[in-house]
């Protein structure tokens, strides 16, 4: 279905404890939920980093926020409304298990919704993380979501409300606005899009530069027993952070695959055979929503995710592959995550660490430590940018906390 004629112009993510509402929000905003893998639906959590569209309207004669709804008929006065903008939702899973996979979507997001249920303590341990991991990783459009309301009462909803302005005291979400609603029950959605449309501004992107694309899912999307002339070829999910691809393009991607022979990794070179975006299909993607490639690549070097973390140039225009790198290094002082909070140690040579790279997420080794400049290696070889922001990770008592921020360095 066409619902409307362009590509999304902005990603936006979600954030937040484990089961405060993000996919219901998701769905209430698009209609979509997002949660479709059935390992997820068994379990009832978002695993996988998923997806949706959904176009803003407001109208013409209503005040905000009333005007503002999901459909181009007002939902006030009944009248026609304006397109105000189209958007890609990226839902992130809440589980603590599930950080790198929330720090991949967070690599491609311009804004994001904190979701905090007003029916629980302030702050959950995941709403202080993913908090944490927007300021690391510098999103600050952030607008906060109390979420719930319907099952609380007025006065609590207003102690829940001063509990999340004193837990977002002095973090990059001071200013936010805090918009209480009901996911489920479709309450205040139309101030959430208000919200929204003022405090997640579309950033100013560079359509000259040189494209760089970052894969956050692949796909094989061929049904078991397609005959082998109806195959269709590997489909690569992601945005573009800069540049444009058309249709014909060639491209190269990064770090690509261990040749069979020599184990040595090599670039993966096609083409794109035809672009999606929410709108369908289109002949040029540019910097902002998400976006498909159908690619002419064998599926089965698509299947399952198996590019998540790659990047995609146009051939000759990216980084060389490395096997390592140089961070400039800020620790956080206390590892969040848990329930406790743990004081973070200095990183040590020798250590192994987990950084987050784009969407990219990374075992390292440390080989050096020197001052703030932290050298690291990688067991396969990655595309790495310069001055790219960088979330690092280390193991502690059997989980994955976040205990710092870096940029790359040469
Ligand atoms: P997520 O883990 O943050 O994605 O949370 P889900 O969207 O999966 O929601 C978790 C549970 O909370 C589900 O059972 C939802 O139906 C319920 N839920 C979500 N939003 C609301 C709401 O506004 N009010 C009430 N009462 N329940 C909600
Ligand atoms: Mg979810």
């Amino acid at each position: 279905v066409k619902k409307y004629g362009y590509q999304p112009c902005v990603n936006i993510g979600t954030a937040g404890h484990v089961d405060h509402g993000k996919t219901t929000l998701i769905q209430a905003l698009t209609g979509v939920w997002t949660s479709a893998h059935s390992e997820e639906l068994k379990r009832g959590i978002t695993i996988k980093v998923g997806y949706a569209d959904a176009a803003f309207y407001k109208c013409k004669s209503c005040e905000v926020p009333l005007g503002y709804s999901v459909t181009p008929k007002c939902n006030n006065c009944g009248k026609e409304s304006e397109l105000s903008r189209v958007v890609s939702f990226v839902d992130s899973p809440g589980h603590e298990s599930l950080m790198a996979n929330m720090l991949s979507g967070s690599a491609l997001i311009d804004g994001a919704m904190l979701l905090v249920a007003a029916n629980e303590k302030v702050p959950q341990p995941q709403t202080k993380e993913h908090l944490l991991a927007l300021q690391t990783l510098g999103i600050k459009q952030v607008v906060i979501v109390q979420n719930k309301v319907d099952l609380i009462s007025y006065e609590q909803a207003m102690e829940n409300y001063a509990d999340i302005v004193k837990f977002v005291k002095g973090t990059s979400a001071a200013k936010a606005p805090i918009i209480p609603i009901s996911a489920q029950s479709k309450l205040n959605i139309d101030a959430l899009i208000g919200a929204i449309e003022t405090s997640i501004p579309t950033p100013e992107r560079d359509d000259k530069k040189d494209t760089v694309m970052h894969v956050l899912r692949s796909f094989d999307i061929n049904k078991p027993g397609t005959k082998i002339k109806d195959i269709k070829g590997g489909v690569i999910g992601g945005s573009i952070i800069q540049g444009i691809f058309k249709a014909g393009d060639e491209i190269e991607i990064k770090p690509g695959l261990p040749n069979e022979k020599t184990g040595k990794y090599e670039s993966i070179f096609t083409e794109i055979a035809s672009l999606g975006t929410g709108a369908g299909i289109v002949k040029e993607v540019k910097a902002g929503g998400l976006i498909a490639l159908a690619t002419k690549l064998d599926p089965a070097m698509t299947r399952s995710d198996s590019l998540i973390g790659s990047v995609i140039g146009k051939p000759g225009t990216l980084p060389e592959n490395s096997y390592n790198a140089k961070i400039e290094v800020n620790l956080f002082d206390t590892a969040v995550g848990s329930g406790e909070e743990i004081k973070v140690s200095a990183i040590q040579t020798g250590e192994s660490l987990r950084l987050s790279l784009g969407t990219a997420p990374l075992l390292s080794k440390v080989t050096s430590v020197r001052g703030k400049t932290v050298e690291l290696q990688f067991k396969r070889p990655v595309c790495i940018f310069e001055n790219s922001k960088v979330a690092i990770s280390r193991r502690i008592s059997e989980r994955w906390r976040l205990i710092g921020a870096g940029v790359s360095s040469g």
